[in-house]
């Protein structure tokens, strides 16, 4: 039945004349299915067999009836389409492949995959000119698409605290090669004060080392105890930097208890379908984990509704007015399905049945203003002019702003429905974990609590540690000190060994060898130069060693704390984007996003660490 609706010109916002969609009994499921799948499986068989023109007219249908309802975005299908080009492209059909990729872009124009893809077709039969645009694209679309979005951002901020951890390992591990002789030399003065005998000396420093492990703490606490132990031989910009970069491992643990827990809410099926109908999407896969919960839970309000507006959204009416039916009959306060279901029979052209809905709705919930608004033009409709401007007045009064919001944008139905949008489905979802039988369902078995994820010892830990180390620093300065390194030779000594009154810079030997030069036999002093050389020549190598594989320590330990940090961040962070990004945050879809691309961009990062750790390193 088709039948045009005359608004009042208060309401008739821009003055268009509005249609009706959908006629009675005509949108039910049936209809969608035959719409939509059954042209779908006629593109199939057309794109198989290698004949676009009639694949092209099958997607022109499921497209005009998408546009009907007002649904922009297959997902599912566009995903399926561009797995078929995928498997295509493999068997050496680049214009089939091709064909398929664009129909993919057509149902989901927000949908990086079949972008991507075609990007790799155009590198494969290289049309460079073509890759350009695509690349533009795809980065497009995967900005625009929410879970692409969820997903980069996730893998962004997991790679940042990541890397910001590996700093912190990465400064102890600096400051363990370059201060450790003197902390060993310290250590085994402890030991030969407690062991007298002599024996066992070696034995007792590591023990010292790794005393954490031995008391069956993880490596983090040893991690955090060498660096109470090394902090007071380092220089004052090297402790800056360590106390700096001790505080980047803090967020770690507390962010990936966030990140896990939001990536498990994000699978609910409230969440996935609030958000499909944010981005006017159809994904079947969706629907049908919503009617799943709906099954598990099927005295829930808040369920029925969504999939009341799920269903409506899809131009499946009739499903959608039994939801809502039963969504109003669970509660006596549920007014939005009332609204909704109006909505429906308004669209229906059973105005009688509309109007009772509405006033329910204002029944339940006096101040609904889309139920007024809603009513103010149903009034207009039977030309009840005076009732409907007394409607529209209360609206206003009630909510100027959203009336005009729904004058200034008006939908193809005029009618304004009752959303569900993704936060109220988060707020949803965390208020059914309480409940046992929505731990069947994906993403509402775990529940979230900020305190106790900032509780975990070892983050308590780091402040301990900071403080320990400054502590253990006065006692010592005002103790024994800290063992010192001759200047030539590099030999390990402190004031328990070395007589007083000696060069505090350089060992005995040395003072005996090049200060006092007293009856040293020439062969001992060569052998000492040889000594000397060769150990010089060994403590470049170690130290080169350390700036391959940490770039930006040698830069650290000359005191250029900044860059070395930089140096160190910039090269975790790439070797974790290139190498390990896909293990943070797992994607259901296949294919999701190229590898090559990104690979390329973490490389260059990681490249670009590594350069500024060698090109800043002491020469000579
Ligand atoms: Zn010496
Ligand atoms: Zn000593």
């Amino acid at each position: 039945m088709a039948k045009a609706v005359v608004l009042a010109a208060a309401l008739a916002a821009g003055g268009a004349a509005s249609q009706v969609l959908v006629g009675p009994g005509e949108s039910n499921e049936l209809a969608f299915r035959r719409q939509i799948r059954g042209h779908w499986f006629a593109w199939l068989s057309a794109q198989e067999e290698g004949d676009p023109i009639s694949a092209r007219v099958k997607v022109d249908e499921i497209l005009k009836y998408a546009q009907k309802i007002e649904v922009r975005r297959v997902t599912d299908l566009a995903l399926a389409a561009t797995i078929l080009g995928r498997r295509q492209m493999e068997q050496g059909k680049p214009d089939l492949a091709r064909e398929a990729f664009q129909t993919a872009t057509r149902l989901d124009p927000d949908l990086p995959e079949p972008r991507w893809a075609r990007l790799s077709l155009a590198v494969r039969t290289r049309q460079y000119r073509a890759a350009a645009s695509e690349f533009l694209g795809a980065v497009r679309a995967s900005l625009a698409d929410e879970e692409t979005r969820r997903i980069l951002g996730t893998r962004l901020l997991l790679i940042l605290v990541f890397s910001g951890f590996a700093v912190t390992a990465a400064v102890i591990v600096v400051l363990a090669v370059r201060h450790g002789r003197r902390l060993a030399h310290d250590l085994s003065e402890i030991g030969s004060r407690l062991l007298p005998g002599g024996h066992g000396h070696d034995l007792l420093v590591v023990a010292l080392l790794i005393a954490p492990l031995l008391l069956s703490f993880d490596v983090l606490w040893l991690g955090l105890y060498l660096f109470v132990l090394l902090f007071g031989y380092a220089t004052w910009p090297q402790r800056v930097a360590s106390v700096f970069a001790l505080g980047l491992a803090i967020p770690l643990l507390p962010v990936l208890d966030r990140t896990s827990y939001d990536l498990a809410v994000a699978s609910s099926p409230l969440v996935r379908s609030a958000e499909a109908l944010e981005e006017s999407r159809y994904d079947q896969r969706v629907v049908d984990s919503l009617e799943q919960a709906r099954s598990l839970l099927p005295d829930d309000v808040d369920i029925r509704f969504l999939l009341g507006r799920v269903c409506q959204a899809l131009g499946q009416n009739e499903r959608a007015v039994a939801e809502y039916t039963a969504a109003a009959q669970l509660s006596p306060r549920e007014a939005r399905a009332l609204v909704n279901r109006g909505n429906i029979r308004f669209v229906d052209g059973d105005l009688g049945s509309a109007q009772e809905d509405y006033q329910e709705a204002l029944r339940r919930d006096a101040r609904s203003v889309r139920a007024r608004y809603n009513l103010a033009l149903l009034f207009a409709e039977t030309f009840r002019t005076v009732e409907a401007a007394q409607m529209l007045s209360e609206a206003r009064a009630l909510d100027a702003r959203s009336v005009q919001a729904f004058q200034d944008a008006p939908t193809l139905v005029k009618v304004v429905s009752h959303g569900y949008s993704p936060e109220e489905a988060r707020v949803k979802s965390a208020a059914l974990e309480k409940d046992e039988r929505g731990r069947h369902l994906l993403g509402l078995f775990r529940s979230y609590v900020p305190s106790s994820a900032w509780r975990t010892p070892v983050l308590l830990g780091i402040p301990l540690a900071i403080g320990a180390a400054v502590l253990l620093d006065r006692r010592r300065q005002r103790g024994h000190g800290y063992a010192s390194e001759c200047q030539k030779c590099s030999r390990t000594f402190c004031r328990l060994c070395k007589p007083p009154g000696e060069s505090s810079l350089l060992c005995s030997q040395c003072i005996h060898v090049y200060l006092k030069k007293d009856g040293v036999a020439i062969e001992t002093k060569m052998q000492k130069l040889d000594d000397v050389r060769r150990r010089k020549t060994l403590e470049e190598r170690i130290r080169t060693a350390l700036n391959v594989f940490i770039p930006g320590a040698s830069a650290f330990l000359d005191s250029r704390v900044a860059v070395g940090l930089l140096a160190m961040f910039l090269f975790a962070a790439g070797l974790l984007g290139a190498f390990a990004r896909f293990r943070f945050g797992i994607v259901a879809r296949p294919g999701f996003t190229p590898a090559l691309p990104a690979t390329l961009l973490w490389g260059a990062v990681a490249i670009s660490g590594w350069i500024v750790g060698q090109t800043t390193e002491r020469r000579g």
